[in-house]
């Protein structure tokens, strides 16, 4: 199977989608999240027991690899975390071993010292874009800005190995109008930038010698009148989609925990987490690799 990726330098593109409702993706037109799913898997995540269905304590879950009890970013406040010791991915990635990392994105405590934060305390290059205001309408321009932000940096001269890309304007959406037509058009709005995003890694010179891994993730869902943060099963679903190296086109994978997305990043940049990380996930596993082997 590794012929199917190119043995050139690896890269990893994480983009994150925030309040996406997995029910509601089969009646969407989403064709680049779906392209991305027939290259690699979709699979729904279920928030675990310990952790509010909010956006904080599940990006971090997803950004450090560690659950909550580690991190200890319980709401959307993100006081008290121990950040510090459980860095995100694009800050450890910079700090330990080197790598040149990127994210961007408009939620302030994901990316400035505001409400605790930051999340992404440390990447190499960090771009915060501010919404004008908490409206869909802001929000999607925001998104747009982060979009061609990710879009100039994934093609410019700073060839991030590991980025993080956030939209927010799909929740921001569900919040003031519910799960209707516009959360539907916000969702398909924030799948033609992710469209976006791959085309710029396609339009990079070396693409073809490059062996990228491509990560989609969103952090809860929303109840029908949009809200989040309770135990029903439509806000505890989320979901990941992946492909690249070591996964298998429209494959099954073992089930899928947001704290795996940060320990599937290592794992496509090839470097082996520390046990004293003591991170909580494990990279994307094809199931037919967990299943004895039949055949050539
Ligand atoms: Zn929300």
């Amino acid at each position: 199977m590794s012929s199917l990726w190119p043995a050139g330098p690896r890269r990893v593109l994480v983009v994150g989608i925030d309040g996406v409702r997995l029910d509601l993706l089969p009646e969407l037109h989403t064709p680049h999240l779906d392209s991305v799913a027939a290259a690699g898997f979709l699979a729904p995540v279920e928030v675990d027991e310990a952790t509010p269905t909010m956006s904080g304590p599940c990006w971090a879950t997803i950004a450090t690899g560690v659950t909550v009890a580690k991190h200890g970013v319980f709401g959307n406040h993100f006081g008290g975390n121990r950040l510090d010791v459980f860095p995100d991915f694009t800050t450890r990635l910079a700090a330990v071993h080197r790598r040149r990392t990127f994210a961007v994105g408009g939620w302030e405590p994901l990316f400035l010292a505001r409400q605790g934060g930051p999340l992404f305390a440390a990447p190499g290059r960090l771009a915060y874009i501010a919404p004008l205001a908490d409206t869909p309408e802001d929000w999607e321009v925001c998104d747009e800005r982060a979009t061609a932000e990710a879009v100039a940096v994934l093609t410019g001269d700073d060839d991030p190995q590991a980025s993080f890309v956030y939209l927010g304007a799909v929740d921001e959406t569900a919040h003031f109008l519910g799960c209707g037509e516009e959360y539907r058009r916000s969702i398909e709005t924030a799948d033609a930038r992710l469209g976006r995003l791959l085309a710029a890694l396609r339009a990079r010179p070396g693409y073809a010698e490059e062996a990228w891994t491509v990560i989609v993730v969103t952090d809860h869902g929303h109840v029908d009148q949009g809200g989040h943060g309770g135990r029903s099963a439509l806000e505890r679903t989320a979901w990941v989609a992946a492909c690249g190296p070591g996964l298998l086109p429209g494959g099954e994978v073992l089930p899928v925990r947001h704290v795996d997305v940060a320990a599937h990043v290592y794992a496509a940049l090839e470097i082996v987490p520390d046990p004293h990380w003591t991170l909580d996930g494990r990279p994307f596993t094809p199931a037919s690799a967990a299943a004895p082997a039949t055949s050539s």
